[in-house]
């Protein structure tokens, strides 16, 4: 949890020689400041006072719950002698479940009974690159991989040197070079910076990872150049390698797409295709926050 009950009844934050309660069995937490993991409350011993299993707090997860009031965040809910934490609990009395991760149906399912009037915000950063807007395709790959994928490293006669776009904004590319063991070097001769592993030699030979990072780019650069953020799109698309569990979903899905729209699933058959709408989290924050 990211919040927990102080002394005066104040929701708090962990701080590392903090003391607080937790709101729901009022038992003692421990705060848990390490290096890794965001800073959170956790129960002493293994037990949690909700039997849901939660995804650890990611920044993308405290990115949302920040979009709304500190005491719309993280709130307990009981039904009969059920308790869990919601994500967000709109003033109108929607949840909202913040999804970073791979969820089963059977969650998907218990969670939409206990709540009933919920929404899902799930992060697309893992397969961006698998979804096709059939009216808003990205540009053609050729020219961006001219301008930032070049065959040669300027000192060395194998590999692709990579640069990244500036607004390569929510560090996607960066994120698959890293993953991918590139390294930072510098150009003197451009006086610029680009990222370099010698095993790539040939095009096919390039990491899937990077080439569908630079896909997302390409989504992104398409959205903030012809999409306006006070419009609803409507548009046919394709999920290629479709998380099936979303299919068992009954309440709406918006697919955060991280470059400030969000894509409202509103048909999605067995084979990927489907139909939808691009908001955007200007619209989204509009409906839910009011
Ligand atoms: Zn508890």
């Amino acid at each position: 949890m990211q919040y927990a009950i102080d002394l005066t009844g104040n929701k708090v934050k962990a701080s590392p020689s903090g003391t607080a309660i937790c709101p729901n069995c009022k038992a003692d937490l421990t705060p848990k400041c390490g290096q890794l993991n965001i800073w959170h409350w956790a129960h002493k011993g293994l037990k949690d006072c909700d039997s849901w299993s939660y995804e650890p707090i990611s920044e993308w997860h405290l990115k949302w719950q920040n979009y709304f009031e500190k005491e719309l965040r993280e709130v307990f809910i009981t039904k009969g002698y059920e308790t869990h934490i919601a994500d967000i609990l709109t003033e109108k009395g929607t949840v909202i479940e913040i999804q970073n991760s791979n969820i089963s149906p059977e969650d998907i399912y218990e969670r939409e009974a206990f709540y009933s009037k919920m929404v899902w915000v799930i992060n697309s950063f893992d397969f961006k690159h698998n979804l096709y807007f059939k009216q808003f395709p990205p540009e053609p790959f050729e020219p961006v991989w001219k301008q930032y994928i070049k065959k040669h490293h300027p000192n060395k006669t194998i590999g692709y040197s990579i640069t990244i776009p500036i607004n390569d904004c929510n560090g996607q590319i960066l994120s698959a070079l890293k993953k991918c063991d590139y390294i930072r070097e510098f150009d003197d001769e451009t006086d610029s910076e680009y990222w370099f592993n010698i095993k790539n030699s040939t095009y096919e030979s390039l990491d899937p990872l990077i080439v569908n990072a630079f896909v997302g780019y390409l989504i992104d650069c398409k959205f903030r150049q012809e999409l306006e953020r006070n419009k609803i799109y409507h548009t046919n698309f394709k999920w290629s390698h479709l998380r099936k569990t979303w299919r068992t979903a009954m309440k709406p899905i918006f697919l955060d797409l991280n470059n400030g729209f969000l894509f409202l699933i509103k048909t999605l058959y067995e084979n990927g295709n489907g139909f939808g709408q691009i908001v955007s989290r200007q619209i989204f924050l509009k409906k839910y926050r009011g």
